[in-house]
């Protein structure tokens, strides 16, 4: 499975991988999907959100068992965040079928499209489109950064932009959603442990700041006299990162977008996008009031006008307390080494959006240098192989 994922969508400059939703390289990674699915004697089907699912057993007998993850990538994304899910729910299926598993249950494994929004900047958008927690007018307008419509990109792909929008049958028909994930952290390395249980995600947003100034000639305008964006901007960044230091949480300014852009120009405008995700909401809130307050404060010295905007917010998800011990159990009694570790994490991820209309759990497999979205993002094969045995021993106790 690795061996037919790995060249697709790698950039073979950066060695990363860029697989955004509904480009080329998309296509050929859900192309791979479908070929998984039927290669395996699945029933293969493509929700009206785009999102892929293979089935062992029938969908309307209700109460299903679903893993999987998600096939797309960041901006020059590593091979694991994503794919490792979806190939480990392959993996454990045969696992499975090795062992005479009787399933009692139906089984699915899904490829949720849109994960992280490279694209079109808002992540998740397969799984809240299909939760009813994204308007199906807002994502049909959502925009790249050429100005391809989210419902233009998936015209051209060959899906419906019409008919996307909330799925309750479809949640309504799944008893339990598992997701295996690499772990985008150091927790189970530092533990020296293979496979780990989430036991939260951290609230989390993004926020545009817009930084108004005036463009000038950077040889003939005098210090004095300018209203220098970058200024405000670079002190925000510097603030952001200590208060979030202090707070305990974590900011980043990861994106920046400076108008017009010019070697020899002071800037007009600078735009940057804050990344902010902290243990509970109170904590996340004050921290991007305080950023925003020291933006502000800057921004009356240069002489520039500071707004923000929130362009998406994902609330505190704590996992199914009964299922992720189920979990636990499930693992521990597959081997040695003690109770799984059970970890929260400051990721987004599908699971997340999907864990308030269906019991959902993760299980997270041990990334040594902790590094993700990012090409050196790694996994060990034995890992790897300790997570496809978890996940498999999960599913046979809940679906078999
Ligand atoms: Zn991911």
């Amino acid at each position: 499975m690795w061996r037919d994922l790995a060249a697709i969508g790698r950039h073979s400059g950066s060695g990363g991988y860029r697989r955004y939703a509904w480009t080329p390289a998309d296509t050929d990674c859900r192309a791979w999907f479908e070929a998984q699915a039927t290669g395996r004697g699945l029933n293969y089907e493509v929700d009206r959100n785009g999102n892929q699912w293979a089935w062992l057993g029938d969908p309307g007998a209700g109460d299903a068992v679903v893993t999987g993850s998600h096939l797309d990538s960041v901006p020059d994304g590593g091979a694991f965040d994503g794919p490792l899910g979806v190939v480990s729910s392959f993996a454990a299926l045969d696992e499975l079928r090795a062992r005479g598993a009787a399933f009692r249950k139906p089984l699915a494994v899904v490829n949720f499209g849109d994960e992280e929004g490279a694209r079109f900047g808002l992540a998740c958008v397969g799984s809240r489109l299909t939760a009813g927690r994204l308007d199906p007018d807002d994502a049909r307008a959502l925009r790249d950064a050429d100005g391809v419509t989210l419902a233009e990109a998936m015209t051209r792909a060959g899906r419906d932009p019409g008919a996307i929008g909330p799925d309750p049958e479809r949640l309504a028909g799944i008893g339990a959603f598992v997701e295996l994930h690499i772990e985008q952290g150091r927790a189970l390395d530092l533990e020296d442990r293979p496979v780990g249980v989430a036991s939260a995600i951290w609230p989390h947003g993004r926020w545009r700041f817009d930084f108004r100034g005036e463009a000038n000639h950077a040889g003939t305008t005098r210090l004095a006299d300018r209203h220098d964006p970058m200024l405000t901007y670079a002190t925000t960044v510097l603030a952001a990162r200590k208060k979030a230091r202090l707070a305990g949480a974590l900011a980043t300014f990861g994106k920046v977008d400076v108008a017009p852009n010019g070697v020899n120009a002071i800037a007009s405008r600078v735009r940057g996008w804050l990344d902010a995700r902290a243990a509970d909401e109170a904590t996340l809130a004050a921290l991007v009031a305080a950023v925003e307050q020291a933006a502000t404060e800057r921004g009356d010295r240069d002489g520039v006008g500071v707004t923000v905007t929130r362009e998406s917010f994902t609330p505190v998800v704590e996992f199914a307390h009964d299922l992720r011990d189920r979990l636990a159990a499930l693992i521990t009694a597959a081997g040695p080494g003690g109770p799984v570790p059970v970890l929260p994490t400051g990721a987004g991820h599908d699971a997340g959006i999907l864990a308030e209309a269906v019991p959902t759990a993760m299980l997270f497999v041990r990334n040594p240098t902790g590094v993700s979205h990012s090409p050196a993002e790694s996994a060990a094969e034995d890992d790897c192989l300790a997570g496809v045995t978890a996940l498999a021993d999960v599913l046979e106790g809940l679906a078999c």
